[in-house]
C-alpha cells in the first residue's frame, strides 16, 4: 500500500507547521484555563485549514480525510486545545452538515466555517447516556411544519459559542436505536441555553446544553429514516481525526524527551548516553510509527467515510499508544516532567481525552471483536475484516 505523501500534501503540511511551530506553539499555555483559542483559529481559517471539510462549491476545498489528519496532527504537536478547536470545525458535525443539511442551510452555514465565523458543536452525550446512543431520551416532535425539540445534553465541546449545532435526538416514536436521528439547531434558538460547566484535565471546558420546547423549520430534521446508521457511518471519520491529535501529541512529546536526552546531564554525562533512556526513545518512536501506518491506512480506506473496523483499530491503538509516550517522555524529564516547566505534562493530560472522546476504546474493541468472532468464513479460514 502506497502511504507517500504527495507534493500538494506535504506543501500544505509545511504551511501548518510553520504556523504552529512559529505561534501556536508559545500560546499554548494561554488556553488552559477554558480561554477559545480565536488567534489560532483565525489563522487556521488565513490558510485554509478550517475550510478543509467544506466542499468546494460553498469555498471550501473539500479535502480528503488523510490531509485532515495529517493537519491535526501538526497542531496536536504543538497544542492540544487549539487541535480539539479546529477538529469542531474539520470534523464529523461539518461533514454531517455537508452531506446531509439541505441546501439553504449549508449555504448560509459552510462558507462562515471556512471563514471561521461560525463555530459547529455536536451534541450527542447526555447526563445518563454517552455511549448508549439508543438510549437517548431527548425528543424531537413534528408539528405539521415544524419540529420541537426537548431535552438534556452534557460534556458538549464549545456549544455556548456555536452557531450551530448537530444534535442526536429521538425523531420518530420508534424505541431504540431505530428512534435515533439528527436536528441542526442555530445557536440563536429560542429555547436553547449552553452553559460552561466543566474544566477539563486538557484545559477547555465543556457545556451543558438545555433544549426547551426549540421549535424549528422541518427542514432542519436532517436524518429521520435509519438515522442512527448513517450518523455513526459519518461517526467513523472522526475516528480517524481524534487519533491524528493524539498522534500529533506523541510526536510532540517525543520530540521533548529527546532535546531533554540532549542537554540534561547526570553522573557526569548527558543522559542521553544512558542506554535505558536510548530504548526508552527508541521504544517511542516505535510506537508512534506503528500508529501513523495504521491510522493513515484507516483514513485512505473509504470515501466518503472510512472502514469502520480499521477507523477503530487506529483509533484503540494511537489513544493508547499516546497515553504510553507521553508518560515516558514524562519519566525522561524526572520530576520536571511532573511541573508546568516542560510541555510534556500537558501534552499527557491532553491526550487522555483520546479513548474517552469519539467512541470509548471498549465499545470500539467491541466492534472489532464482534466482526472478528461473528464475521469469520469457516470453510476459507477468512477473517471477517479488511486486511491485505
Ligand atoms: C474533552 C471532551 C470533549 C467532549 N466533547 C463532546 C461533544 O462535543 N459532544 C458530545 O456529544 N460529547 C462530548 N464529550 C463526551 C464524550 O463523547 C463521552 O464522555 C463519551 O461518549 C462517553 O460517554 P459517557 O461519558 O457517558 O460514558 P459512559 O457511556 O457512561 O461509559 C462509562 C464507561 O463504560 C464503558 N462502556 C459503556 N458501554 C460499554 C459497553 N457496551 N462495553 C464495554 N464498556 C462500555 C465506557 O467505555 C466507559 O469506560 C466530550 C468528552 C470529553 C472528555
Amino acid at each position: 500500500m502506497d502511504f507517500r505523501i504527495s507534493e500538494e500534501q506535504r506543501a500544505f503540511v509545511e504551511v501548518v507547521r510553520r504556523v504552529c511551530q512559529k505561534d501556536f506553539k508559545a500560546r499554548a499555555v494561554r488556553y488552559l484555563d477554558g480561554t477559545w483559542p480565536d488567534e489560532n483559529m483565525k489563522q487556521l481559517a488565513e490558510i485554509g485549514v478550517l475550510g478543509m471539510a467544506v466542499p468546494q462549491e460553498y469555498g471550501g476545498s473539500g479535502l480528503g480525510i488523510l490531509d485532515t489528519v495529517l493537519v491535526l496532527e501538526e497542531i496536536g504537536k504543538v497544542c492540544y486545545v487549539t487541535a480539539m478547536a479546529a477538529l469542531g470545525e474539520v470534523g464529523v458535525q461539518t461533514r454531517i452538515i455537508s452531506t446531509y443539511a439541505p441546501e439553504s442551510i449549508k449555504r448560509r452555514v459552510l462558507p462562515r466555517v471556512v471563514t471561521g465565523e461560525a463555530i459547529l458543536a455536536i451534541c450527542m452525550t447526555e447526563p445518563d447516556a454517552g455511549t448508549d446512543v439508543p438510549s437517548y431520551k431527548t425528543n424531537c416532535d413534528i408539528k405539521g411544519d415544524r419540529v420541537v425539540l426537548n431535552g438534556v445534553k452534557t460534556l458538549i465541546s464549545r456549544a455556548d459559542i456555536a452557531e450551530m449545532l448537530v444534535v442526536f435526538t429521538r425523531v420518530n416514536k420508534m424505541p431504540g436505536a431505530a428512534g435515533i436521528g439528527c436536528v441542526l439547531v442555530p445557536g440563536g434558538a429560542k429555547g436553547f441555553s449552553a452553559k460552561a460547566s466543566y474544566h477539563t484535565m486538557g484545559g477547555e471546558y465543556l457545556c451543558e446544553v438545555v433544549f426547551d420546547n426549540v421549535e424549528l423549520p422541518l427542514e432542519n430534521l436532517v436524518l429521520r429514516d435509519n438515522g442512527m446508521k448513517r450518523l455513526l457511518s459519518a461517526f467513523n471519520t472522526q475516528r480517524c481525526l481524534n487519533p491524528a491529535i493524539c498522534l500529533g501529541l506523541a510526536e510532540g512529546a517525543l520530540e521533548e524527551a529527546v532535546r531533554y536526552l540532549r542537554e540534561r546531564s547526570a553522573f557526569g554525562r548527558k543522559i542521553g548516553d544512558f542506554q535505558g533512556l536510548r530504548w526508552k526513545a527508541a521504544d517511542m518512536l516505535i510506537e508512534i510509527e506503528a500508529g501513523r501506518g495504521l491510522l493513515y491506512r484507516a483514513a485512505v480506506s473509504g470515501d466518503p467515510f472510512p472502514d469502520p473496523a480499521l477507523a477503530a483499530m487506529a483509533k484503540i491503538y494511537c489513544n493508547e499508544m499516546s497515553i504510553r509516550v507521553t508518560s515516558e517522555a514524562i519519566q525522561v524529564h524526572g520530576g520536571y516532567g511532573f511541573t508546568d516547566e516542560f510541555p510534556v505534562s500537558r501534552f499527557f493530560r491532553g491526550t487522555r481525552y483520546g479513548s474517552l472522546g469519539g467512541g470509548t476504546t471498549e465499545t470500539l474493541r467491541n466492534l472489532v471483536g464482534r466482526k472478528l468472532v461473528e464475521q469469520m468464513d469457516l470453510a476459507t479460514g477468512v477473517l471477517g475484516m479488511r486486511t491485505f
